[in-house]
């Protein structure tokens, strides 16, 4: 279908992983995309290719989120490149895990620069070039829902961040048809999380449905909400966890 034809979109770290799958995703549906990544600038080319493969302008852009404005400088440039911005999906981020006492000063400042606020720049850069329809949407983890494993406490904080910028938001351009959502995703197949990895049982045994989703599965909810039958969905959270959180 194309039902986001004529519309732009950019992935914060749409090099691999569940970035990937929503940058081709959305052009699938019609859309023209362009994303970030940090380091891997093959499997960023790799991405641009599929996406021209499938008849949409693509443009990749090396930007550490943590480099808050490297990143409200990349959104502006996508508004200025492709004319316009439509839909935001904030998804770059960084996993620092351990226990607490091994959490340090560099550990914080970086999962808040990457996880917080880059999304919170790039939201506020994009809502300047958001027309009508516009759309943000941010992925959190279902670990902010229910921290079942120790080590977590850094990560989950940055994550349950995201559902307040998604509120407030939400209800800040409401006003002008901007919706603002959440997608938790649960354990995703990627190289930060691998289905064959050495934790993987023990995740999947969390799950109501006894699997790992593909990185396919919660770029499938994104496109809802960026489509038209999104329109009416803003401020929410969706879990798109297998039941983790049941
Ligand atoms: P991956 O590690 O597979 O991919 C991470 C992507 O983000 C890459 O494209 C990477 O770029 C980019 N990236 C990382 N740090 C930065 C940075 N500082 N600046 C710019 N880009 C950056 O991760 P996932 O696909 O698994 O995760 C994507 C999102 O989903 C994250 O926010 C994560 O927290 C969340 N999530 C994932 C789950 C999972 O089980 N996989 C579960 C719940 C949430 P490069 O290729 O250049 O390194």
């Amino acid at each position: 279908s194309n039902v986001l034809e004529g519309k732009v979109a950019l992935v914060t770290g749409g090099s691999r992983g569940i970035g990937a799958a929503v940058a081709l995703r959305l052009a699938r549906e019609g859309a023209d995309v362009a994303l970030t990544y940090e380091q891997r600038a093959d499997r960023a080319a790799d991405v641009v290719e599929q996406i021209k493969a499938v008849g949409r302008r693509a443009l990749a852009m090396p930007v550490d989120s943590a480099d808050a404005d490297a990143m409200s400088g990349a959104v502006d440039r996508v508004a200025g490149e492709f004319g316009r911005l439509d839909i935001l999906v904030n998804n770059a981020g960084v996993f620092l895990v351990g226990p607490v006492e091994e959490l340090g000063p560099a550990e914080f400042e970086r999962t808040v620069a990457v996880n917080v606020r880059a999304p919170f720049v790039a939201s506020k850069a994009a809502a300047r070039h958001m027309r009508e329809s516009g759309r943000i949407i941010n992925i959190g983890s279902n670990i902010a829902e229910r921290a079942v494993f120790p080590g977590f406490a850094l990560y989950a904080m940055s994550k349950t961040a995201l559902v307040g910028l998604t509120k407030g938001l939400g209800r800040e351009l409401g006003g002008r048809g901007v919706t603002v959502n959440l997608v938790n995703p649960g354990p995703t197949d990627t190289d930060a999380n691998p289905a064959d990895g050495p934790n993987a049982e023990m995740i999947t045994g969390f799950t109501a449905l006894g699997r790992y989703a593909a990185p396919a599965d919660i770029a499938a909810a994104v496109a809802f909400l960026a489509g038209e039958d999104g329109g009416y969905v803003t401020g929410a959270t969706i879990n798109v966890d297998g039941g983790f959180t049941i």
